[in-house]
């Protein structure tokens, strides 16, 4: 899978962009409200901001090229937002206000305040200025050295783009390094700026240059599916394209040392931060502590380390970890409360907790408390169990899911492939989804898992209420394979092999032809594929599933050439058959396919049909592709 794009890099591409010269491009922005937010702030200042899609372009106006708001800036419930563009508002030659909505308004802000106070700001804030609305009488600044009392990405961040206006030198130190997404974006944009273990210095005056910047998957994002896989037995997930920056892979490191087998793979750095794959492995997790340098590597994945740390063996101490009690709303509390409501025995400290491990959580109704971060990680308890976690309050996951929780915000077209067994279709759709990107949905397997899950069930085929209530229960997913092949489960059982054996294919064209069997597919493909960015492969896709498919294609080949096929793959497979017999049960399939009454098998008016008979799997995918493409431009 892939996660959307990280939401701290996505908001200093944003930020950077706009004081910078020149157009910035950024590709995998993540449009979470926060994000929007911040983009929202910087159209106030008069900076064009376009979102076409595929990227967001970003005209930017130059260090000193911001604009009077002429309005007050709304943050939402952006943490980030606020503190940096403060920091960056400190530095410009006018007045502006930011606020939030009530969760953000009771957030502190005297953590930035004091520090930009001493470059020369002039902030102003409820509560002696630890709370916002905040006024900021932007002015000159100068350099100063500022060790802070905390690690904090936010209130560095902060200081160091009010440093890009300051005189001199702005130095920050940290007791451990946090994030230094800033840093690494300040450097890729061209600003005067210095790492150092545990801090940075920038040099104020230098114009940023614009760039193109490209957003990894959000670790954090990816945690929820990193703890899942873990605690679901029999999982294997990769999560493609994840940023893993030192600074935000404590919660590999924390759950590698829980036990948990998690691989980086293939690592590379992309737009000035490293990036790989991640690839998860379920494991039997035991209890450890955590504090120290690992607790701001990891801040934002505490709470769904609670839900790992509860389902392991012995207990897990989490300390030095007091920042929780600040973020969305105190996570130390609100996953102490909702793991307890699961059956889990949890001990609050003042900066942290210890949590006593569980053989199993029970159902029960909890709280998001308005914060994403909790509501997903009680989502991710709900997996595992044993009945039903309802979370109340949903909504705010859009923070970090936009487009929903495990997809990715991807637009594209609907293709459907069409045609005959044996002409190719589903080697095809697969390579073809690879190239665009796009997601593959083999919906013959769809029709074969319930074949065979009705065949096990021993139901007649006549009983059509039987039949449904089967259907009803089938649970079906794909999974993609690291080499790039991919497997069928059924309620959770690997069926990938089972449903390909000459027999089950048989009964499936059998199975396919009644109408309660379509009609329960025929819902689940619609609800899979109509997002688009698919290729959907079957009998009826082009002409009863996707009617409107953006492009159809409809794949045949002679019988002969089709039976040899099935023979290679059964063969293969060990079956005992012969090539007359699979030349045989591929005709009679197809005359099933074609002559049943329920969307039989067809070729729509409007597919380009490509005969591959004589054709390699290169010539026909290439010439696909070419059509395909041809459509997008
Ligand atoms: O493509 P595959 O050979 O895996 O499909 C197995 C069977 O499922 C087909 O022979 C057909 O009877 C049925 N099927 C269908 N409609 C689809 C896909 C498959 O009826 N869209």
């Amino acid at each position: 899978m892939k996660v959307p794009g990280d939401k701290s890099i996505s908001h200093r591409s944003i930020m950077l962009g706009s004081i910078a010269r020149g157009t910035t491009v950024v590709r995998g922005f993540l449009r979470g409200e926060d994000n929007i937010a911040t983009l929202g702030a910087f159209r106030t200042m008069g900076v064009t901001i376009r979102d076409e899609g595929e990227v967001i372009l970003i005209d930017g106006r130059g260090l000193h090229g911001l604009e009077e708001p002429s309005d007050v800036i709304d943050c939402g419930n952006s943490g980030t937002s606020i503190r940096l563009i403060s920091g960056l508002l400190a530095g410009q030659k006018f007045f502006s206000v930011l606020t939030g909505d009530q969760y953000l308004r009771r957030r502190p802000m005297k953590r930035i305040l004091d520090p930009l106070g001493r470059m020369g700001a002039e902030i102003y804030g409820r509560m002696g200025g630890n709370l916002a609305p905040l006024a900021i009488v932007g002015g000159a600044l100068n350099g100063i050295t500022y060790e802070s009392p905390i690690s904090s990405a936010q209130v560095k961040s902060a200081i160091l783009l009010a440093g890009l206006y300051a005189s001199g030198e702005t130095t920050v130190i940290e007791p451990h390094l946090s994030r230094d997404h800033s840093e690494r974006m300040l450097r890729y944009f061209g600003a005067d700026i210095e790492a150092m273990p545990n801090g940075a210095t920038v040099r104020g005056g230098r114009e940023l240059q614009a760039r193109e910047v490209c957003v990894p998957g959000d670790i954090s994002s990816a945690a929820f599916f990193i703890v899942a896989a873990l605690l679901v037995p029999g999982s294997e997930l990769l999560v493609r394209n994840v940023g893993v920056n030192r600074a935000r892979t404590g919660i590999i490191d924390i759950l590698s040392a829980m036990g948990g087998s998690l691989e980086m793979v293939d690592r590379r750095e992309i737009s000035g931060e490293p990036v790989a794959d991640l690839l998860v492995r379920s494991s039997r997790l035991k209890g450890i502590e955590i504090g120290g340098e690992l607790v701001p590597r990891a801040i934002d994945e505490f709470p769904v380390i609670c839900v790992a740390a509860a389902l392991a063996e012995g207990t897990t101490i989490i300390r030095d970890a007091r920042e929780l009690r600040v973020k969305e709303t105190d996570r130390i509390a609100a996953m102490a409360a909702n793991l307890r409501k699961i059956g889990v025995l949890v001990t609050e400290t003042v900066d942290g907790m210890e949590i006593r491990g569980t053989d199993r959580f029970k159902g029960g109704e909890v709280d998001s408390f308005g914060d994403h971060r909790i509501a997903m990680s009680m989502l991710v308890a709900g997996l595992v169990a044993d009945d039903a976690v309802t979370v109340n309050d949903v909504d705010c996951i859009a923070t970090s899911f936009p487009n929903g929780a495990g997809n990715d915000p991807r637009k594209g077209l609907i293709i459907a492939i069409d045609g005959p067994s044996g002409a190719g279709k589903s080697t095809i759709a697969r390579l073809l989804a690879d190239r665009l990107d796009y997601l593959y949905l083999d919906t013959g397997a769809m029709f074969r898992t319930v074949a065979l899950m009705v065949k096990r069930s021993g139901v007649s085929i006549d009983d059509e209420s039987a039949l449904a209530e089967v259907c009803n229960r089938v649970n079906i997913s794909f999974a993609r394979s690291r080499d790039g092949g991919y497997s069928v489960f059924s309620n959770g059982e690997d069926v990938s092999h089972a449903i390909r054996t000459s027999e089950i294919s048989m009964f499936t064209s059998r199975i396919s032809a009644v109408k309660t069997v379509r009609d329960i597919l025929l819902r689940l493909q619609r609800k899979m594929g109509s997002a688009g960015g698919v290729v959907l492969e079957g009998r009826d896709i082009g002409t009863v599933v996707f009617p409107d498919a953006d492009v159809k294609f409809f794949l045949s080949a002679s019988a002969e050439e089709r039976g040899k096929r099935r023979f290679l793959e059964l063969s293969a497979k060990n079956e005992e058959i012969t090539l007359q017999q699979t030349i045989a049960q591929v005709v009679q399939r197809d005359a099933q396919d074609e002559q049943r009454e329920h969307a039989p098998l067809r070729k729509a008016d409007d597919a380009v049909e490509i005969d591959t008979t004589s054709l390699s799997i290169g010539e026909v995918l290439t010439s696909m592709e070419g059509i395909v493409r041809e459509r997008m431009a």
